[in-house]
């Protein structure tokens, strides 16, 4: 087997293409993974994401490229020698077998004496809270009962690295959240290196150390999860983020203090790409959470007076519904923290924008195919 110079790197797949049917579903794709993270593969369905995960497991094999462990080339180490773990969204529990017997399983598959996988069952009955379950039907569970006994049994063997694909995605929202949070912590205390699939944005900034986002078999952005929501490197990513504020714009002012022309006047963003020079086209899209209430002493920058269509109660927030400039352009959405009874649909509402909040994409980033 040959070996690969970065033994450094825990995980890593270098150029993995795949295609179905002549139909290219991996277009050369990079991952690298370290001991003890969690990666997570974010995307809208259908960009590949199960596809490297079942390349990584050894479930399928890539036309070309190549995996690494530890420097080791598993391109074509069979799944059951690869020593990882999986979990799917369906369980695939067995539902006659007692709740021990499932987590039981990979254990005596791999021959483990009885009493050692007495013991692991039990410890990671404890570790998923379900102690004493050892004897209850898998049939006889809740949905989240199910999926802490997949999660058991997929952390039973302690595979070198465990995958996740969509695991909580037959779960309602409330449960959902409350498991990602156990499995974060359950992930960061064993120090169990991870790779989890999912096409769930909020999934993916609550689980990952890192989020690597996908689109149509390519690597669009990689970046921690708060690196990604503050600076979406293109206009697809800040879209699938659910951004919607996008607007043309032209580079105005000087190079040393540029400004963005666009139809709601200029405005200063705090980071310009340096491809950009002045007169250039731009685009730029403005994070929601981006602008205040402002008056007209305000020293805030950016201001801009919009007219108001509908105000949403959010709790906490309250979601401001504006219409720029002579109303063709599309609508802009903000969330203000607190209560604004006092704006009326048709109010003229003066704001200002945060330039730390306005995201412009330099000029090879802007994708005419993803305008608004
Ligand atoms: P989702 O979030 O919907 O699961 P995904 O990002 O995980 O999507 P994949 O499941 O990897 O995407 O599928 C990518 C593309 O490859 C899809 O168009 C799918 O139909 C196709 N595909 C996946 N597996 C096969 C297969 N075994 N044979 C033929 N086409 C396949």
């Amino acid at each position: 087997m040959s070996s690969f110079s970065s033994a450094f790197s825990f995980l890593h797949a270098i150029g993995i293409v795949k295609s179905f049917d002549d139909v290219p579903v991996l277009r050369g794709i990079d991952l690298q993974i370290a001991e003890g993270e969690t990666v997570c593969l974010l995307g809208p369905s259908g960009c590949g994401k199960t596809t490297l995960l079942n390349i990584i497991a050894g479930l399928e094999t890539p036309d070309s490229g190549r995996i690494f462990f530890r420097g080791e080339d598993i391109t074509h180490l069979p799944a059951y020698r690869r020593d990882f773990g999986l979990m799917f969204q369906d369980y695939a529990l067995f539902p006659h077998l007692s709740v021990a017997d499932n987590i039981a399983f990979g254990l005596k598959m791999r021959k483990w004496p009885p009493a050692r996988i007495a013991q692991r069952v039990r410890e990671l009955l404890q570790l998923v809270e379900l102690p004493g379950y050892e004897d209850r039907k898998v049939y006889e569970l809740s949905g989240g009962q199910q999926q802490r006994v997949a999660l058991a049994r997929s952390l039973a063997p302690e595979p070198r690295l465990l995958m996740l694909d969509e695991p909580l995605g037959s779960l309602d929202r409330v449960l959902r959240d409350q498991l990602l949070g156990e499995l974060r912590y359950l992930l960061d205390r064993l120090h169990q290196t991870a790779l989890y699939v999912t096409h769930d944005q909020h999934e993916a900034f609550a689980i990952a150390d890192r989020i690597m986002l996908m689109r149509a078999g390519r690597l669009e952005q990689e970046a921690t999860p708060s690196e990604l929501y503050l600076r979406p490197a293109t206009p697809f990513v800040a879209r699938f983020l659910g951004f919607k504020n996008f607007l043309d714009a032209r580079v105005g002012g000087s190079s040393a203090s540029p400004v963005l022309l666009t139809k709601l006047g200029p405005l200063q963003a705090a980071h310009i790409p340096p491809d950009l020079s002045p007169h250039d086209p731009a685009r730029l899209v403005i994070r929601p959470e981006g602008a205040r209430l402002s008056d007209e002493q305000s020293s805030l920058p950016n201001r801009v007076v919009l007219t108001l269509v509908m105000r949403a109660f959010h709790g906490a927030q309250t979601l401001l519904q504006l219409r720029p400039g002579d109303g063709t352009e599309p609508l802009l959405e903000f969330e203000l923290p607190g209560l604004y009874p006092q704006l009326q649909p048709g109010d003229r509402v003066p704001l200002s924008i945060d330039p730390e909040a306005i995201v412009v994409f330099g000029n090879e980033r802007t994708d005419p195919a993803q305008h608004a």
